[in-house]
């Protein structure tokens, strides 16, 4: 999740941190500290972050590069990014893979650190239909629905 500070119009990523900022890996806005850089509490407001639904057909180089394609390996889903040649350095990766079942409700999540593979496994959960999601740090929020 996002949040803007509404004093100075910092942004805060839930899903990225600010480790630039003092910002700790894995603080929650419920964490309740004050924003880094006009130093107020309270000031944080949820914003709504986009969510590019990737297309099967797509042709947009940008939408390919964070192609998702899952594959149902016995028990368990093998989930892979463009072929796993997206890059994972430490100011552009994927920095989370999560999957969401067809109501909407988060299931499993995973974090991927620098030189990763953009390739991770989920246990089935007998689900068959879901949704993954992908954050990119340097782009948005990428998803696709999946039907077994
Ligand atoms: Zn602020
Ligand atoms: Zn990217």
């Amino acid at each position: 999740m996002k949040y803007l500070c509404v004093n100075c119009n910092y942004i805060y990523d839930e899903a990225l941190w600010d480790i630039w900022e003092g910002i700790e890996p894995w603080t929650k806005i419920e964490d309740n500290f004050p924003c880094p850089v006009c130093e107020e509490y309270d000031t944080f407001h949820h914003v709504n972050e986009e969510i590019c639904y990737l297309d099967e057909d797509t042709n947009d180089l940008f939408e390919l590069d964070h192609f998702i394609e899952v594959k149902h390996i016995w028990e368990e889903f093998e989930v892979i990014v463009w072929w796993n040649t997206h890059p994972m350095w430490e100011d552009h990766r994927i920095v989370w893979v999560w999957l969401f079942d067809e109501y909407g409700d988060l299931i499993d999540e995973k974090f991927l650190k620098t030189d990763d593979d953009s390739v991770v496994t989920f246990d089935d959960y007998s689900i068959d239909e879901f949704e993954v999601r992908i954050k990119c740090s340097q782009h948005k929020l990428f998803a696709k629905k999946f039907v077994l």
